[in-house]
């Protein structure tokens, strides 16, 4: 029995470390916590204890396949990789489109892909599927984010968890909450819904608030107003230290009082003071969460956010989930250097890609790391455009995914223990390097070796793919660690966890390099200089001219707990803990349907029908409709996922996602749920 140290690969800001233990004849038996790992300190989340599911599974792809017609033949590589540079050299450079994104966070399983297709001269996408919003911002007050270290949140005097079910989605600091909730220390969540969180606080003693769906600004601001009318703000050290005091304290002064804002968000006075009296006098550490921003005004509320933390001076007790804790240099990987002379850099919008596709953009599309048919909104036109006979599509991937089965060519992808990586993580500080535990099966490659190949095999030039993964992984760990001491760099030589030093605030990479209250980045993008109270969503236009935006009831997707990612639904096991698809609705709205507990229900707007079953709970606000992550297209009557549902429609700002702008009519269905049945046995 062997031992190795590894990371979990996931979209997952805890980027736990692990033990993967092998037998002696090197094949995986299991795969546990890692107690030496500062944060997640030897636990790990249902998920991945039980990887090997996926790892082991018969449904592994292990040759490469091509298109005959209607079906995906096996193929050799050679064979593969003839027909990629066959198809791909009547394309011009810019109909080429790079789509990869974080089905594994290694950094060069993530990124090196990206230098293959730059070299092409592809079009790139601002990866704005999942935090465009938050992303802009937060870099709009903050620039890089250097804020609080979650190892150390059991120090927090008191807690205000702003949007972020922590119990779902960054479960080891859980234990913390729970520590300061048993010490007695304030703790609040602020959510649109009662998730699992929200439950377990006000179960230890904290206390949920529960805001109307995009109504967060108005309250942010009404805080930052009672903050100033308060004579709470320390106007000295604020102005020295932020850039536009003034004109942002003008701002909120004439925004809404707090109690106008409770009125606005639907909470209690009491309630609105409670948080006041937590930032002002607690001098609480605020977590901020990414989902809540996934809304037409994402990047304001979250603007809102990082203004008030700037004047009570919380700036260094905020987290915020950002690749920023490791300043890394993706340069280093992509090579931006190596694209060819006189193409220049192309970057479309990651969230208006379906109806690009679907009008047949693009003549050849380059697949990793992603499952777009899933997970892209408008996911009817991502199909139709993946499926365009004009359209080369190839995919790299562990699972013939929803995706993988409309590709031309399938390669079969290695999974996170079949290559060495380096793992850096966007919740806290560790740095990982982590070597190949176990042999990939069959013909299946890692990412680096799979786009090596590809770009030898279409004629680039050799600097782009003479490396191999053990050359890229030492030169990223040479830069990453550079302030290490020796001691720490023969520690990660071992595939031990090391935490990075804190980054210095000092250094923000705002314009000003100071806190920016007030933004002329934010200005020259078309935004207000100053976050704006306004509750709801602007006016939209959808490029397909199908909005999805109205209907009685606001559309939330909250992350699953069994699932992680569509990978997952690969096994049988963690489909069978997801069950069968359910939509949660409060019981006084399911009464006014005429719907019962187990009823099929059709969630309807412009763009799709749905039909899922009901589960009534009053955790589930009035007027919303809350959906557990992702189930597979098959479980639905209909053949489809919920981003059939969701449309194209970038955020106002940062141009990221707005799912949960998304709304949908609610009907007693008369449809059958045999397909949803199936999942249960
Ligand atoms: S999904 Fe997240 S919590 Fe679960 S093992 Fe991976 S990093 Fe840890």
């Amino acid at each position: 029995m062997a031992t190795h140290p590894t990371t979990c690969p996931l979209d997952c800001p805890d980027a736990c470390g692990m033990l993967a233990e092998t037998d002696a004849s090197g094949a995986l038996v299991k795969l546990v916590g890692n107690p030496a790992h500062p944060y997640s300190s030897g636990h790990l989340c249902g998920k991945t204890a039980i990887f090997r599911e996926l790892q082991d599974s018969d449904a592994r792809l292990v040759t490469p396949l091509v298109r005959e017609g209607d079906r995906l033949v096996p193929a050799t590589w050679d064979d593969a990789l003839a027909r990629i540079a066959e198809r791909v050299a009547a394309v011009e450079p810019a109909r080429v489109l790079s789509l990869g994104y974080a089905g594994n966070m290694g950094r060069l399983a993530r990124k090196y892909p990206e230098r293959v297709m730059n070299a092409l001269g592809a079009t790139a996408t601002d990866g704005g599927v999942c935090d465009g919003e938050a992303i802009l911002g937060h870099e709009l007050v903050f620039g890089r984010a250097v804020g609080a270290d979650l190892t150390r949140l059991a120090e927090a005097p008191a807690l205000v968890v702003w949007g972020c079910d922590v119990a779902r989605t960054l479960q080891h600091s859980l234990p913390r909450v729970r520590e300061l909730c048993r010490a007695g220390k304030p703790v609040v969540v602020v959510d649109v819904h009662r998730g699992d969180t929200a439950r377990r606080v006000e179960r230890w003693g904290g206390r949920a608030v529960i805001v109307r769906p995009g109504s967060d600004a108005a309250l942010l601001t009404a805080l930052a107003r009672e903050a100033f009318e308060q004579g709470c703000v320390d106007r000295d050290a604020r102005a020295a230290d932020c850039v536009g005091l003034d004109e942002y304290e003008a701002s909120v002064r004439s925004g809404p009082t707090l109690d106008e804002a409770a009125a606005a968000c639907g909470i209690t006075l009491d309630e609105a003071g409670a948080l006041h009296r937590l930032l002002a006098t607690e001098r609480a550490w605020v977590k901020a969460g990414i989902g809540w921003t996934r809304r037409r005004r994402g990047a304001n509320a979250i603007r809102a956010l990082a203004c008030l933390v700037a004047v009570h001076g919380l700036e260094d007790r905020f987290h915020f989930e950002s690749g920023d804790l490791f300043r890394e240099h993706v340069t280093r990987i992509v090579r931006p250097d190596l694209r060819p002379a006189g193409v220049a850099p192309r970057v479309v919008e990651h969230v208006a890609l379906g109806p690009a596709l679907a009008r047949g953009d693009y003549g050849a599309v380059f697949v990793w790391g992603h499952n777009p048919a899933v997970t892209l909104p408008d996911s009817i036109s991502v199909r139709a455009g993946l499926s365009r006979d004009d359209c080369f599509v190839v995919v790299h991937e562990l699972f013939l995914t929803e995706t993988a089965a409309l590709a031309d060519v399938v390669l079969p992808a290695a999974s996170f223990l079949e290559q060495t990586d380096v793992y850096t993580s966007y919740g806290h500080r560790c740095l990982q390097y982590t070597r190949r535990v176990v042999a990939p099966p069959g013909e299946a490659r890692g990412n680096v070796d799979a786009f090596r190949a590809i770009g030898r095999a279409l004629g680039l030039p050799e600097d782009v793919w003479r490396d191999d993964e053990e050359a890229l992984a030492r030169d990223l760990l040479a830069h990453l660690a550079q302030d290490l001491t020796g001691d720490d760099r023969a520690r990660l030589e071992r595939g031990e966890p090391v935490a990075l030093p804190a980054t210095p605030s000092a250094d923000r990479g705002t314009p000003s390099g100071r806190i920016e209250l007030v933004s002329e980045v934010a200005e020259r993008r078309g935004g207000p200089r100053v976050p704006t109270p306004e509750a709801g969503d602007p006016p939209s236009a959808a490029p397909d001219g199908r909005l999805g935006e109205s209907g009685r009831f606001q559309l939330h997707c909250a992350p699953s707990v069994h699932t992680h990612n569509s990978t997952y639904l690969h096994s049988p096991r963690h489909l069978a803990r997801l069950g069968a698809p359910t939509c949660a609705l409060h019981p006084d709205d399911a009464r006014e349907l005429g719907v019962v507990e187990g009823d099929a229900v059709t969630l309807s707007n412009a763009r799709a029908a749905l039909t899922l079953r009901a589960r009534l709970s009053d955790d589930a606000p009035r007027g919303m409709v809350v959906v557990d992550g992702l189930f597979p297209s098959s479980a639905t009557p209909e053949g489809l996922g919920l981003n059939a549902l969701t449309g194209p429609i970038p955020g106002e700002l940062g141009r990221g996602n707005s799912y949960y702008s998304t709304r949908v009519d609610v009907a007693r269905a008369a449809t059958p749920l045999a397909a949803a049945a199936a999942l249960e046995r």
